[in-house]
């Protein structure tokens, strides 16, 4: 077991660390450091090691009490089996492909193209269905979080981020139930991992943040959306949770359904690095690695995944990313920590690690939330920062806290769920 050494940034009479950082120092996830940059041998042994441990905390079968199965979060070749497992034709899951993802109907009786026995068959067998909304603030910036409740009763948190300007915005979505993984800085680490969720869960937090705004039928490509980007950025890593979270990326973006194309879907990653080839080869979408820190020393500390995927690994992993280039750069996030992580030295070493590649670098204040104990950085100190790594000529922005007020900003997402039985659940 590894031992956290004593913060350099903490005051002797500071309360030590939160419970996020407790976790860490028990984590039973970290093992020694891969010192070179990983073989694809190694990558595909984690890989299958990652998978078993994803399906350690796999989501409940997407089926009510009386047995009906809800075809949300299906594929298009599992809707057409089960039509011919009822006696239908397969070309019945086209029609009700479109209902379900274009129309975003969930009554079968509002199905018009559907005969209205046909309708009461499907009604017999399936469900279309949401996850309920326990609860729904907004901001006084008009952010909005949902509190979303699936059939076992497990929550998670989804976030809508209206542009300021224009008619669109963000909706960030939630992979997980807790984290596995303890990053000092973040609420959701601060929750055990509970499970994970279903496609039928995560694309049902676009859905139901859709139904929302009354954004059905689904724009065309080529028109203006309201909910016009997703991040996965919400609560979980994405990438412990890789199956689901493609299967239902792939049904969004599908051409006769939501639509939404790979460019608008950016996938947060703590640093998983034996996934990110497969998100990117398969994929497409967007990247954006949460780095946080410039040297191994301080992200071993920070961003504990770090001792298992250091920097160098992580950097080429990103340099191999398919779906990467000019156009369509990797965002770095980079929360600012006042005295940890923002001085000039870092934001130079910041720059040279990413020197040869197509990135961006968001600079994230950061959110405080109940019980943290970092401290944001001064106005100053971002401009400065933010300086340097412009004049090394990458954009970098620095990200608008937005949601403050009801935590709905990074990092504040975490809801009451916990883990059952937990003496019995393993942990990832
Ligand atoms: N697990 C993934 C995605 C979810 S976190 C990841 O870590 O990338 C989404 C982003 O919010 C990450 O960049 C994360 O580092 C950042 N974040 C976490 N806590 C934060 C906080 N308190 N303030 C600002 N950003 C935070
Ligand atoms: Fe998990 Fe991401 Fe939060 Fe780290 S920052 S604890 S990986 S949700």
């Amino acid at each position: 077991m590894l031992l956290f050494p004593t913060f350099p940034w903490k005051s002797a009479s500071a309360p030590c660390y939160g419970s996020a950082a407790m976790t860490a120092v028990i984590h039973p996830d970290i093992r020694p450091r891969i010192n070179s940059v990983a073989s694809d041998d190694l990558n595909a042994a984690e890989r299958e090691r990652i998978h078993a441990k994803s399906a350690l905390f796999a989501p409940p079968e997407a089926r009510l009490a009386d047995g009906r199965r809800d075809l949300v979060g299906l594929s298009r070749e599992e809707l057409a089996t089960l039509m011919t497992e009822i006696g239908e034709k397969p070309f019945r899951a086209k029609q009700l492909w479109h209902w379900i993802y274009h129309q975003g109907a969930t009554d079968f009786s509002a199905m018009t193209t559907i005969a209205k026995p046909m309708q009461a068959k499907l009604a017999e067998h399936f469900v279309v269905s949401r996850p309920t909304t326990a609860t729904e603030q907004t901001s006084v910036d008009e952010t909005r979080k949902f509190l979303f409740r699936f059939r076992d009763g497990q929550e998670a948190e989804t976030v809508y981020i209206p542009d300021r300007r224009e008619d669109r915005g963000a909706v960030c979505i939630s992979s997980q139930v807790g984290c596995t993984l303890s990053c000092t800085f973040c609420h959701t680490g601060t929750q055990k991992l509970v499970r994970n969720l279903g496609p039928a869960e995560i694309v049902g937090q676009f859905m139901a943040a859709r139904d929302s705004y009354g954004e059905w039928p689904s724009p065309s490509a080529d028109m203006p959306r309201y909910l016009s980007t997703i991040v996965l950025m919400g609560m979980g890593e994405p990438l412990y949770n890789y199956e689901n979270v493609a299967k239902a990326m792939r049904i969004i973006m599908d051409g006769e359904g939501i639509a939404l194309s790979r460019r608008r879907i950016t996938l947060s990653t703590s640093g998983v690095v034996p996934m990110m080839d497969r998100c990117g080869d398969e994929l497409g979408i967007n990247l954006a690695i949460s780095l946080h820190a410039v040297t191994n020393e301080l992200r071993d500390q920070i961003v504990p995944l770090n001792r298992k995927y250091p920097i160098e690994e992580l950097i080429a992993a990103c340099r191999r990313y398919p779906a990467a280039s000019n156009s369509r750069r990797i965002t770095f996030e980079y929360i600012m920590l006042r005295g940890v992580n923002d001085s000039e030295a870092d934001a130079r070493e910041l720059v040279r690690l990413i020197r040869d590649l197509p990135a961006k670098v968001n600079l994230i204040p950061f959110n405080p939330w109940p019980g943290s104990d970092f401290q944001p950085s001064t106005r100053q100190q971002l401009a400065k920062f933010a300086n340097i790594v412009m004049d090394a000529g990458f954009a970098s922005p620095i990200r608008t806290p937005r949601g403050q007020d009801i935590l709905a900003a990074c990092g504040q997402l975490k809801t009451e769920s916990e883990r059952q039985r937990r003496s019995a659940t393993p942990e990832a």
